[in-house]
């Protein structure tokens, strides 16, 4: 009942009987005290209550807290404009251009405050596809719920009465373990094809089913994602990975048809037979460490999904007599220059993926000197935790492994003992490298087994 009335209230604005009026959910029926949002945004939101304005904490965090998730961030919603918003702190700033938040800071805590958004007009400037490229009218607490995605991250919460506010029966939803498309999915998907990838990413972790409304078009819309910028799919995708779920995640996509030609990324990792395992592993290894609270690095992260492919031009390269080492900066490049086509990795992330990667052939390398240097290489350990995922997945010997793991911990003498004897050819080629004019570049070595 409630839904028709929302949908009709969405679908268009003639026959719109006012304003809908959301449920007031008391404390004694939702459970959520106060004390459990954290002390700088209930700080955001008195501090503009008593200066006379709506705030609310919303979105993620008033769901992950019903459903008993530790929320990562506190973000406030205001009728407040982003001009009065920054006045009422003095430690905040507006950012963004297109539609400006503000930043305001609380001891250590960073909460975003959002001024409530407007309904969209027939007017707003979209793409040819139907993506909304501009969207920056301010409008009221119930417009700016409509605009939200899903039902459940539609709920806001008003520490001063400890009430949940709901306009779309996103407490029922939660309740039912289901995320539902606030109003007709197919033109959210449009106006936004990333909410496609939202669903699956907030399924996933939050152990939630995707209504059947808001699962059916996504196959058939899925090309969509092709129109959206570089930035905005790495910054989802990075989220998605490192969501602590990215194996549900990973299976899901495949699951619902978001991978294929899309984002060359999922279908590098998915369609490589021989990466698929390495690839499960890099991603439950992550998985584990943001379960652990530990931090996960990009470059590590895309080090690991783009191996493979990395690994199969390489051969190629090497096949056709390429030189070793000049065959893997190849190899490197074309694997990066593709993706940046769809995924904007960053300059940095890509320099991080580079260096772990090119660590991988000296961890053959251990007689001599070598071992001495890589190990005091600045991302050794980035290098050899990589090295320990090419083990697990059974690509390297873990023999190889193991002895690099003894290697780091053994103290002076015991290093020395457990150096290998240089391979008959290196002590000759070392000799001829002395001297300049027969000098051998060591790319030109033969491949040692990997
Ligand atoms: P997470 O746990 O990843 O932070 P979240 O739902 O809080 O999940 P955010 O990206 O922090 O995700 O967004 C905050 C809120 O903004 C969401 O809960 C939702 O209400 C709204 N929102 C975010 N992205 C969209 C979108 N693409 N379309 C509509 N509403 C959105
Ligand atoms: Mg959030």
């Amino acid at each position: 009942m409630i839904r028709k009335f929302i949908s009709r209230v969405l679908s268009g604005k003639k026959n719109r009987p006012g304003a809908p009026t959301p449920a007031v959910i008391p404390v004694a029926t939702h459970g959520i005290s106060r004390d459990r949002i954290s002390a700088g945004s209930r700080r955001v939101c008195e501090t503009l209550q008593e200066q006379g304005h709506q705030a609310y904490v919303v979105g993620g965090a008033v769901r992950d807290l019903l459903l008993g998730v530790e929320p990562k961030d506190f973000d406030v919603a205001t009728n407040a404009t982003p001009e009065e918003v920054r006045r009422a702190f003095r430690r905040s700033r507006i950012i963004g251009r297109r539609f400006q938040i503000v930043h305001v800071m609380m001891g250590q805590e960073q909460i975003e405050v959002t001024t409530f958004r407007g309904e969209l007009g027939d007017d707003a400037k979209k793409d040819e596809h139907g993506r909304v490229l501009r969207d920056n009218v301010f409008g009221s607490h119930a417009e700016d719920a409509a605009r939200r995605d899903f039902t459940a991250n539609a709920l806001y919460y008003d520490p001063a009465a400890e009430t949940v506010i709901d306009y779309h029966h996103g407490v029922g939803d939660l309740k039912a373990k289901t995320l539902r498309m606030i109003g007709e999915p197919k033109s959210r998907y449009r106006e936004d094809p990333v909410r496609m990838l939202r669903a699956v990413r907030l399924a996933a972790k939050l152990g939630l089913v995707i209504d059947p409304e808001a699962r059916r078009p996504i196959r058939e819309m899925a090309e969509l994602l092709e129109n959206v910028p570089a930035a905005r799919l790495f910054d989802e995708m990075l989220k998605l990975l490192t969501s602590g779920h990215a194996v549900k995640c990973i299976t899901q996509l495949r699951d619902e048809g978001l991978h294929h030609g899309l984002l060359p990324l999922l279908d590098v990792i998915l369609e490589q037979p021989l990466g698929e395992k390495f690839v499960m592993l890099a991603l439950a290894n992550t998985d584990e460490r943001v379960r652990q609270g530990k931090g996960t690095s990009p470059g590590f992260l895309f080090a690991a999904l783009l191996w493979h492919e990395a690994l199969a031009h390489w051969e190629k390269l090497k096949a056709a007599g390429e030189p070793k080492i000049p065959a893997l900066f190849q190899a490197m490049d074309m694997v990066l220059d593709v993706q940046a086509e769809k995924l904007a990795i960053t300059r940095r992330i890509a320099a991080d993926i580079k260096d772990i990667w090119l660590l991988q052939p000296r961890f053959d390398q251990r007689a001599g000197k070598r071992p001495y240097s890589l190990i005091e290489q600045p991302r050794f350990r980035a290098g050899y935790d990589f090295l320990l995922l090419r083990a697990e997945a059974g690509e390297v010997e873990m023999e190889v492994a193991d002895w690099w793991t003894r290697f780091q911990n053994a103290d002076g003498p015991e290093r020395a003992q457990m150096l290998l004897p240089e391979p008959a050819g290196e002590k000759k080629r070392r000799r001829r490298r002395k001297k300049p004019a027969s000098a051998t570049a060591e790319s030109d070595s033969p491949p040692a087994a990997a």
